[in-house]
């Protein structure tokens, strides 16, 4: 077991808390670096799939997080017209929770390990040997540093560490209006129910995020200008989902615009996950476009396993080498698999059907979309 030391992280994301916490949990000093003044999670619903929850239950706060979000008991799959084409119990998410309601879980767990969070405290660079380096020139030292530091890394550019970044066709916008009777109606047939309508190169997902809240992503191809405005382009919307003008004009009413930005999804693959002392974690290390909700899910899986490797093996190197290789497979599986799901948007409409019914007909086919949700992390019992 490599002896524990110090760690400084960049980042207080999904990545950054659960390793602060992994670590911190296993005898280390941790000091997590926020550039953000308050802990403030980006976009608010997050689907939770198992995987998602057995890390909660390994770190004691499963009941907690779970009660600040929806238990989801059906995905129904939508053509345009609004027609369904599927309808499968537990699809893609078991629950939907704010993602402000789990960081801040994450960080209140982290401080009673004893984990340092700083806000209001930027990165600008992290060296092999082991220093970082916060705007404003202060230094620190670390036996590891975490770059968690989220898709647009800073340390990973610094370290020349990415092999590929290929930014997707597509993109998309999230927001959150209240939640009416109207669409608790939808939820009395079987259960709560996420929706995801597929019309032309546009791709609506709807998902009660609270009791009292509705999430919403609009996707849709970057060239597409009236699919990416915001405030919502209720027209063209309108026109690829006819059945959906009450729930558009409602986006276009209650949404927070100043709180929304339309962003361009990215596949991020790197040369490796580490440089001497710096590990990358997270959308740093491995951001995927998010239509198979595990982005968040492989940034703690990944958090926890490197705290697990790090226990393990008898020194930082060979923890890093255990913890990449452990790690890397599933990850990229399910940024293979993500993409392909993702791709359904691309086909004639008259394929769009057979395609997204596939997934009930194969279970081999399932079995890939699922298969990082089926997965034990490391470090984690089985339910
Ligand atoms: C539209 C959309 C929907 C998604 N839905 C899901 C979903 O349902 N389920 C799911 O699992 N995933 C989903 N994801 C993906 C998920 O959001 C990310 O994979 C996840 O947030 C990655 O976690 P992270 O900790 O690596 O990075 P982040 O959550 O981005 O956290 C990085 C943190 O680092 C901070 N930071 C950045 N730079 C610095 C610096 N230089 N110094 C200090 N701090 C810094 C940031 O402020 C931030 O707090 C979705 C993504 C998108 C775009």
């Amino acid at each position: 077991m490599a002896k524990p030391g110090h760690a400084e992280i960049a980042g207080a994301g999904f990545g950054g808390l659960v390793a602060a916490i992994g670590l911190a949990d296993r005898g280390w000093s941790v000091r997590v670096h926020e550039r953000r003044h308050a802990l403030h999670a980006e976009g608010y619903g997050i689907a939770i799939q198992d995987n998602m929850t057995l890390i909660f239950a390994a770190l004691g706060i499963l009941d907690e997080t779970l009660a600040g979000g929806m238990e989801i008991d059906r995905r129904d799959s939508l053509k345009g017209n609004g027609e369904v084409v599927l309808s499968l119990k537990n699809g893609l998410g078991r629950y939907r929770i704010s993602r402000r309601h789990i960081v801040s879980l994450l960080a209140k767990r982290a401080e009673r390990s004893g984990v340092e969070i700083v806000t209001g405290s930027t990165v600008v660079d992290a060296t092999p040997d082991g220093e970082i380096v916060l705007e404003g020139g202060e230094t620190h030292r670390a036996d590891l540093i975490i770059a968690a530091d989220g898709i647009n890394s800073v340390i990973r550019e610094s370290l020349h560490l990415t092999a590929r970044q290929v930014w997707q066709k597509e993109g998309g916008v999230r927001m959150v209006i209240p939640r009416l009777a109207e669409d608790i109606a939808i939820d009395t047939r079987d259960g709560t129910a996420m929706i995801e309508a597929w019309s032309e190169k546009r791709r609506i997902l709807y998902c009660p995020n609270s009791q009292t809240e509705v999430y919403i992503i609009l996707t849709c191809m970057e060239r597409d200008t009236a699919g990416r405005a915001t405030p919502v382009d209720v027209a063209a919307w309108h026109r690829s989902f006819p059945t959906m003008g009450p729930l558009l004009e409602r986006l276009s009413r209650d949404t927070d615009w100043d709180e929304c930005r339309w962003v361009r999804f990215q596949t991020i693959r790197l040369k490796r996950w580490s440089a001497g002392r710096v590990a990358i974690l997270g959308d740093a290390a491995h951001a995927m476009p998010p239509y198979l909700g595990q982005g968040a899910g492989h940034a703690m899986m990944n958090g926890l396993g490197l705290a697990v490797a790090i226990d393990e093996a008898p020194n930082l190197a060979g923890a890093l080498a255990l913890w990449e290789r452990r790690e890397r497979p599933l990850t990229e599986h399910t940024q293979r698999w993500t993409r392909v799901y993702g791709s359904t948007i691309f086909l004639p409409e008259w394929l769009k059907s057979l395609a997204i019914n596939a997934e009930k007909h194969i279970p081999w086919l399932a079995n890939q979309y699922g298969r990082a949700a089926q997965h034990i992390p490391t470090g984690c019992d089985p339910a």
